[in-house]
């Protein structure tokens, strides 16, 4: 097979996103060149993937911990560290594609210092639109620059919206899974311990994500992901519990056609779809066995018992501030919510009244949206119920 190498940079290579785009690329070998990986505190693995892929650059983004990863003789990799150490990476000559799977909006300056370097972005960083949404989208049309959803819902989106054109349609359904408290009462989401939290019933993914997935707060930040992404307004997303996540999310058309990707669970297609981007390539994703029944059921959500959604729909309407300001205070729950200071309920409680005493900005510039996100943090550490 005969191809020109793409050369990559993978932001958070250590994480669930960043090992399942490294399963990509092994199993595509003949198709990237991996140019650097960077990791935060896991320098044992940041360590085998440096020895394994041999990229040119490894970046220990804790600077505090640079000290501590030790690379063998035959890798002759240059190791960077810090912000800065990722800033100078992403904006090399070399780099074709930059994979942003760092978890939080600690992954919003380099996947801006990327696209102001006009490097494509394969986004699982979420939290970067959430936050800065119009600037980092008006920034890529500025620069030229695609950003490819890697988040499976966008990417089903981005996939079924060829179907059609941008015109004709009417409305974007997102899929959940529901998480692992989908039938719970509200008493028993009260609770809930941070054990629960963590078992999610259909996906692999790191302890922030899946804590979302488990308020439903990772949906909100979905939408407002959407949003910005796709330029859609909220009245046209929707969103629908579907537990089997098979169906990754779905597009109406104005003649009432919707069209669906469907796959297994596995991260590995949509990540491999932005890299194959606007090809389509054989590769490691487990495919779907129609030999054996199953069901796919579509369930309206429950505001009521899953508020975080709500949340999102405002916050995607509102724009301005409103998505930093969740956001930060959301990561922030969460956190001391898995250091047990903060009980499940209240993360979705906490959040709202953050969000509801902000000094709202409708245009916030960059600065702005950072000083906020700094500040909501802060609102969290002090927040009581
Ligand atoms: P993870 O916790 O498994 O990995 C996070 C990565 O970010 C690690 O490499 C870690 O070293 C790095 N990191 C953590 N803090 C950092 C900091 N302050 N500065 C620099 N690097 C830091 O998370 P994940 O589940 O891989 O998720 C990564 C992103 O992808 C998140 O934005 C998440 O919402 C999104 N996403 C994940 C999945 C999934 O299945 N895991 C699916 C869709 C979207
Ligand atoms: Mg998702």
């Amino acid at each position: 097979m005969s191809t020109s190498l793409k050369n990559i940079v993978i932001l958070g290579s250590t994480g669930s996103i960043g090992c399942s785009t490294l399963d990509v690329v092994r199993a595509l070998a003949n198709r990237f060149r991996v140019v650097g990986i960077t990791g935060h505190s896991n320098l044992e693995l940041l360590k085998q993937q440096a020895t394994e892929f041999s990229p040119d650059f490894v970046v220990v983004s804790d600077e505090s911990q640079l000290g501590n990863l030790q690379l063998p003789a035959t890798c002759q990799s240059t190791i960077l560290a810090g912000q800065d150490g990722i800033v100078d990476l992403v904006t090399r000559d070399d780099v074709d594609l930059v994979v942003s799977a760092i978890v939080g909006s600690a992954g919003l300056r380099g996947t801006w210092a990327a696209i102001e370097a006009g490097k494509t972005i394969a986004l699982a960083n979420k939290e970067t639109l959430v936050t800065a949404g119009p600037l980092v989208m008006q920034l890529a049309s500025d620069r030229g620059v695609s950003i490819l959803p890697v988040d499976s819902e966008h990417s089903a989106i981005f996939q079924a919206m060829q179907g059609g054109r941008a015109s004709e349609i009417t409305r974007i359904v997102l899929t959940a899974s529901g998480g692992p408290f989908r039938n719970h009462t509200l008493k028993e989401l009260a609770g809930v311990t941070v054990d629960d939290a963590l078992a999610h019933p259909t996906w692999e993914m790191g302890p922030k994500i899946t804590v979302d997935s488990a308020t439903m707060m990772n949906k909100a930040l979905e939408i407002i992901e959407a949003r910005w992404l796709f330029g859609l307004s909220i009245d046209k997303i929707d969103v629908v519990v579907h537990p089997q996540s098979v169906v990754h999310s779905m597009v109406e058309f104005c003649d009432g056609s919707v069209l669906a990707q469907m796959s297994p669970p596995d991260m590995k297609l949509p990540i491999q779809y932005a890299l194959s981007y606007p090809q389509r390539w054989q590769g490691p994703a487990t495919k779907l066995d129609f030999s054996q029944a199953f069901a796919c059921e579509f369930i309206p959500p429950d505001y009521e018992r899953f508020p975080a959604l709500l949340l999102g729909r405002e916050v995607a309407e509102r724009g301005g501030t409103c998505g930093a300001v969740l956001n930060a205070a959301n990561e922030s729950a969460v956190a001391r919510f898995l250091d047990g200071r903060l009980e499940f309920i209240e993360i979705v409680s906490a959040c709202r009244d953050v969000l509801n005493h902000h000094d709202y900005d409708p245009n916030p510039d960059l600065e702005r949206v950072i000083e906020l996100d700094r500040w909501a943090r802060e609102e969290i550490l002090r927040w009581k119920p």
